[in-house]
């Protein structure tokens, strides 16, 4: 019997994966990827490191994803443990950091991305096609038998669209997966970006640009101060706001309801371990012991020096001011500061810098034990093009490599079973 022939749409992380499992099962495969480069944002991943999965346990995983009872069987058929066996036969030495986070031992993307390619780039059986730009689905009878791309048409038994979002756009990702899908009437979650640096009403001086801060407690608030987000952890501070992965975080939970036009503020602590009364008195008990130091280096105490100038930048304190100096209203405002400010969130740092997009293929209509739409045959959609994200950890490359598995051997599986052979060559 002639082998089924796969078309996958872009070679991604999800791309690439399925490319492997279908070539070890001698289906003919054509990987289309618009770029002149297969890979492009799975090599970038984790500051270039690939932050592969989360070592983490099951029930641990799925509460990291957005809609665990459909990626479930996905995550069943091939979890972490799956992914990590994976790729340490393919050879390449992993580690697991804090948090569970699994990296390879080189800390190397690139050798995620070589191992993935390595197996497919000159098997016989698959074909990879760059700057190859698909802009339709070919449909006949409710079911998908092709593509067109640079002009052409290539037809196929199967076809796994993995576009991935509409983030970091230079790596191909523009989100080109939504529009050939809708035309194909599916319904698209509108897609946002999340995992994402905030804006806010005054952002941070230039000169503080990119400062780490430690252990703080951040928590998004409506304007009835009703907490919405809570986390703690280390942020970065910006020109435009504030990210760091703690911000990352918060930004996936509040990304959908900030779309859709909710007030909303931020609020740092930078002191959480501290309560309000024992910093209080603190602040005051230092003004006393050091009353001949100036502001800046009694602020110094609780925050590193650009930030303590920034405090007293804002609480309108002369830094030169000796500490016997220094007023009971002083106490208040660097309090304030420390434990209680609040400004108003205008935005996100957008699409150039989200990690990922919420939103996309409505879950409705793809069939979670399979990945293929109910609403053309022989269709599989896999990756981030999906209505599926997840945090920051490992877990949204897992999302990609597991849906992509579960597609290609619902393909294998449907060929094994003999469901007739609808190609036709060209
Ligand atoms: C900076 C950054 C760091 C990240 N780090 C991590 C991390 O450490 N861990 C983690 O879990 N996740 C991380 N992510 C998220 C992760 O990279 C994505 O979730 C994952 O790459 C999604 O895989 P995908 O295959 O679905 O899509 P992509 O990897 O985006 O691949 C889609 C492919 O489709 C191609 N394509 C698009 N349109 C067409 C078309 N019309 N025709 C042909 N080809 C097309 C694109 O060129 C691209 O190659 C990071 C993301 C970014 C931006």
């Amino acid at each position: 019997m002639k082998p089924q022939k796969t078309i996958i749409i872009g070679a991604g992380a999800s791309g690439l994966m399925a490319a492997n499992i279908l070539a070890k099962a001698n289906h003919e495969v054509v990987l289309l990827e618009k770029k002149h480069q297969c890979g492009l944002k799975l090599r970038i991943t984790g500051k270039g490191r690939c932050n592969l999965t989360n070592s983490c346990g099951r029930s641990e995983y799925l509460s990291h994803i957005s809609s665990p009872e459909f990626f479930e069987y996905a995550f069943d058929n091939f979890n972490n443990a799956d992914l990590m066996d994976f790729f340490t036969e393919k050879g390449v030495e992993l580690k697991t950091e804090r948090g569970g986070r699994v990296f390879p031992q080189s800390d190397k993307a690139n050798d995620i991305f070589f191992a993935l390619l390595k197996e497919i780039e000159f098997a016989e059986n698959v074909q990879i096609i760059k700057n190859c730009d698909v802009k339709h689905l070919i449909k006949d009878n409710g079911k998908a038998i092709g593509v067109i791309a640079n002009n052409e048409k290539i037809l196929a038994d199967n076809i796994i669209i993995c576009t991935g979002g509409k983030s970091y756009q230079t790596t191909g990702s523009t989100g080109d997966g939504y529009r050939i899908l809708k035309l194909l009437d599916h319904q698209i979650i509108t897609p946002i970006p999340a995992l994402v640096g905030l804006r806010t009403e005054n952002g941070y001086p230039i000169s503080l640009q990119n400062l780490e801060i430690k252990n703080c407690q951040v928590n998004i608030t409506d304007k009835d101060k009703t907490i919405i987000a809570s986390h703690f952890g280390d942020i970065t501070l910006d020109e435009y706001g504030v990210a760091g992965p703690v911000i990352l975080s918060v930004s996936r939970e509040i990304a959908r309801a900030f779309d859709e036009g909710k007030e909303m503020f931020l609020n740092i602590d930078f002191k959480p371990k501290v309560s309000e009364e024992r910093l209080r008195s603190e602040i005051t008990a230092t003004f006393k012991e050091r009353r001949t130091e100036n502001a800046v280096n009694i602020v110094r105490k609780w925050v590193q020096k650009p930030m303590a100038e920034e405090i007293l930048r804002v609480c309108k304190i002369n830094p030169r001011t000796m500490g016997y100096k220094l007023t009971e209203r002083d106490v208040k405002s660097i309090l304030w500061y420390l434990k209680f400010r609040r400004e108003e969130i205008i935005g996100d740092m957008g699409w150039r810098e989200a990690i990922i997009t919420q939103g996309g293929v409505s879950l409705k209509e793809i069939d979670k034990r399979t990945m293929e739409s109910k609403k053309v045959k022989n269709l599989y959609v896999t990756g981030e093009l999906l209505d599926l994200d997840a945090d920051t950890g490992g877990y949204n490359l897992q999302i990609a490599f597991s849906s992509a598995v579960l597609a290609a051997q619902s393909i294998i599986t449907k060929d094994n079973k003999g469901i007739k052979n609808n190609y036709k060559e060209k």
